[in-house]
């Protein structure tokens, strides 16, 4: 990128008067954005355990690639307590290689934040590191989950990524997604969908690369959130969303 910056692209792609001029929707300027490297977009997918960006939206990080946009999968931690038996170092181990396969499948470049699973924390320290990764990582688009969620670690990630997008002057598109709604996610009411027919199956793939977490016992919960989401939408299979609306407007490919 020279002149044009990816934020100015995104305000421009996005902008009412912008399309207005151009004589086009939304969908189709971010569709025809990898024709043109300045409208290329940087999205940041933060969650709290390997397998929550996929699983809260592995569909819709499989479309931003294809449509040549860049991904970034943020894990807060890595997955140190998820394996029963195994020590914190040997889960991180198999769950780091797990993340590093799942991102391979969607196309995504995995980041992890350092802190660990089941002893997250929020506090002055854990808002500025925060911070400083997401002014390192400058993304255009930010997802995290919803805050309302029964697992600490996800509120966890929700609080500070909130922290460091609003201390960053909301230069970037937020969005929320949700994980196992019902069991972890909670009063969820979205706003936006993605239809990810196309992907639901790269999708599942992504989460069955977390195989030390047995996707076969909870990936069939996301399959029945991502069919009613469907519906709701008018497709078979869909993500689902809440924006924020204090930000740029958000993007979604679809
Ligand atoms: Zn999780």
């Amino acid at each position: 990128m020279t002149s044009l910056t990816r934020r100015d692209a995104l305000r421009l792609i996005t902008a009412p008067i912008g399309l207005a001029a151009l004589g086009a929707s939304p969908l189709e300027i971010v569709r025809g954005a990898s024709a043109h490297p300045a409208s290329r977009l940087k999205v940041l997918v933060a969650g709290g355990h390997p397998d929550d960006p996929e699983s809260g939206c592995g569909g819709t990080i499989a479309r931003y690639v294809a449509a040549g946009h860049d991904v970034v999968a943020l894990y807060l931690t890595r997955g140190e307590a998820g394996i029963p038996g195994k020590s914190h170092d040997e889960s991180a181990k198999i769950r780091t290689a797990e993340s590093e396969h799942a991102c391979a499948i969607l196309g995504a470049t995995p980041r992890f934040a350092g802190q660990v699973d089941g002893d997250t924390h929020v506090d002055a320290t854990a808002y500025a590191a925060m911070r400083e990764l997401l002014d390192r990582e400058r993304p255009d688009v930010v997802f995290t989950h919803w805050p309302v969620d029964t697992h600490p670690d996800h509120r966890a990630m929700s609080l500070l990524i909130y922290d460091a997008w609003m201390r960053l002057g909301r230069s970037a598109a937020l969005g929320w997604f949700e994980v196992l709604t019902g069991e972890q996610t909670e009063v969820f009411a979205p706003t936006d969908y993605v239809d990810i027919t196309a992907f639901a199956q790269k999708k599942r793939d992504a989460c069955f690369a977390h195989a030390s977490q047995k996707p076969e016992e909870w990936y069939p919960v996301h399959e029945r959130m991502g069919r009613f989401r469907g519906m709701q939408h008018g497709c078979e299979v869909a993500e689902a969303f809440i924006r924020h609306d204090k930000g740029p407007p958000l993007p979604l490919p679809g």
